[in-house]
């Protein structure tokens, strides 16, 4: 679904955060999970008092998400299994859109009411793109009107380690530390996993949120973890992340504001209590950390390699310090029809299936997508004979709107670095920019208001997940993005089109296939 084209722009609004590995100070408490090194029989109907036995590989949010659904179900018992010793509080912020937000209400009033008290909204505020050379607004769009229009919270950012803490909170006696999951096998009564310690859990059902270098789904496709073969891919880019206290001229009036220009691109988001995150995103072979030298520091390499560019994105580079800047290479994959979500009882979930650039903030909220149907499907399951029916409803649901926004993330960096330019302008009688990047840049800037209403149209509507294929947003998407990108094309070369936006992932090979069985699954 190459959909994806237009959300480029919504791109922009990505706040997100560098870190995800958050974890908590405390060490969360387990109620120890049948760990046999045999099977025991158990009845095949489930029942308060035999409860179906969920276990769930990581920690993270789309495993936390999925544990604080279930543990809501009578008849379901649910065990976290997550691989770090301890959860110690760092990370930054995670943007958390109206889609993700509204599921959380819907899921838990409680820790919907927890995320809004520590939340920070970004929707009800001045959010676009501006030109990053001339430092003046580019497009704005209007993230506050769709939430409103559909009774959606707004959305904003909130620190990883108070969404993990929050969910921990629900999840006390659930989740266990120092559990790191190697492998697992299937048996007529459930699963057996073989965890990092040799030792061996039982349970009726497995979910793999352990990742994007996920074990499990490893195990599943008999395929390395990481590496060639893995399905995990370089995207191309790495992203410098900064964050800070910060005194911004713009007085917390904006949200989001990304600087596009030539062959990269800077974001700069409010996150809340005079904190502010910045990003730069840079193409660049992977390793460049360890390969480029900076011998003046990060700080003077990016100013270096922004000079010219807009005094926002100096003013707050030159008040960063060292410490407060990471950066880290990006990869991501296409959700795959051609290899399992399922087998058997056991299913992926979040990052482990699809993890994504992080342009459009939606990864996390992606899982936690995930986490609400898999909980749904779940809850209906009272015997084992049902598992496989629920987990495949699951995939059914969940499989074109995950690679949907998977293929826009990827396409949104791919464009914004490689197809924009600064906008050509006539000023004072002299064309500046007048190139053919810079030419389609300008004339793309009418399009893009519409872009973004039908990706907040396609993102926001469908976030229940009803159907596999949501046509009538997909084909608009569809539609406009076609347009994106036909006319951006024409920027980064004639050959290879798709190839050369980072398209494959929607328009090629995965994306068509998950589409094509989605449409199997309605006839
Ligand atoms: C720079 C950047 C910014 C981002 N910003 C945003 C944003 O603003 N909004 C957004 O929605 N998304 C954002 N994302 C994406 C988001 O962080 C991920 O999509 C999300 O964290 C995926 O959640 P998950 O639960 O699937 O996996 P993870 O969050 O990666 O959690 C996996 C968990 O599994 C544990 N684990 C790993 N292996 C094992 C094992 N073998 N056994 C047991 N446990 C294991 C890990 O320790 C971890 O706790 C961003 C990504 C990046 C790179």
């Amino acid at each position: 679904m190459m959909v994806g084209a237009i959300s480029f722009l919504y791109l922009l609004l990505s706040p997100v955060s560098p870190v995800f590995a958050f974890r908590l100070t405390r060490t969360a408490n387990f109620a120890r999970p049948t760990a046999l090194a045999s099977t025991v029989a158990r009845s095949d109907e489930f029942s308060v008092d035999n409860p179906m036995k969920v276990l769930i590989a990581g920690a993270g949010v789309g495993g936390l998400s999925l544990g604080c659904a279930l543990k809501k179900q009578p008849g379901v018992e649910v065990t976290v299994l997550e691989k770090t010793s301890e959860f110690k509080r760092f990370g930054g912020p995670i943007q958390l859109a109206s889609n993700a937000l509204q599921i959380l209400k819907e899921m838990d009033s409680d820790i919907y009411g927890q995320v809004q008290a520590k939340f920070t909204n970004t929707g009800d505020k001045t959010n676009g793109i501006k030109d990053g050379v001339r430092d003046e607004w580019y497009a704005k769009f209007d993230l506050g009107t769709p939430a409103i229009d559909r009774g959606m919270p707004y959305t904003g950012v909130i620190d990883r380690p108070d969404l993990q803490e929050i969910l921990l909170e629900k999840l006390q006696g659930n989740v266990r530390n120092g559990a790191g999951v190697e492998s697992y096998e299937r048996h007529d009564g459930g699963v057996k996993v073989k965890m990092d310690d040799g030792t061996i859990v039982d349970g009726d059902v497995l979910i793999g949120a352990d990742g994007i270098w996920s074990n499990v789904r490893a195990s599943m496709r008999d395929e390395p973890a990481r590496g060639d073969g893995s399905g995990v891919a370089y995207s191309g880019y790495t992203v410098f992340a900064g964050e800070l206290a910060y005194d911004n001229p713009t007085n917390g009036e904006v949200g989001y504001a990304v600087y596009i220009g030539p062959g990269q691109y800077f974001v700069i988001t409010d996150i809340g209590k005079g904190n502010y995150q910045w990003y730069a995103f840079l193409a660049r072979e992977p390793g460049s950390a360890a390969s480029e030298e900076k011998p003046d520091g990060n700080v003077k390499y990016l100013s270096d390699i922004f000079e010219g560019w807009s005094p926002d994105v100096h003013s707050i580079l030159k008040a960063t310090q060292e410490h407060e800047i990471e950066q880290r290479d990006l990869y991501d994959r296409p959700p795959s029809v051609v290899k399992p979500w399922i087998d058997g009882p056991v299913a992926l979930l979040g990052d482990s299936v699809h993890a994504m650039m992080p342009n459009l903030g939606q990864g996390g909220c992606q899982a936690i997508e995930d986490a609400m149907v898999l909980g749904e499907e779940l809850a209906n399951v009272k015997h084992r004979d049902n598992i496989q029916g629920a987990l495949d409803a699951y995939r059914s649901r969940r499989l074109v709107r995950s690679a949907a926004v998977q293929g826009l993330s990827r396409f949104a960096s791919d464009i914004i670095i490689r197809g924009f330019d600064t906008p050509f302008k006539y000023v004072d009688g002299q064309f500046q920019n007048f190139n053919y990047a810079g030419v389609v840049t300008r004339m793309l800037q009418p399009i893009l208001p519409i872009f973004f209403s039908v990706q907040f149209n396609f993102l926001y509507d469908g976030y229940k997940n009803k159907y596999g294929l949501d046509l009538k947003n997909g084909l608009g998407l569809l539609a406009i993005g076609s347009v994106l990108l036909i006319v951006a094309a024409g920027s980064v070369g004639e050959v290879g089109i798709l190839g050369s936006m980072g398209l494959e992932g929607i328009v090629g090979t995965e994306g068509f296939d998950a589409i094509f069985a989605s449409l199997s699954d309605l006839f």
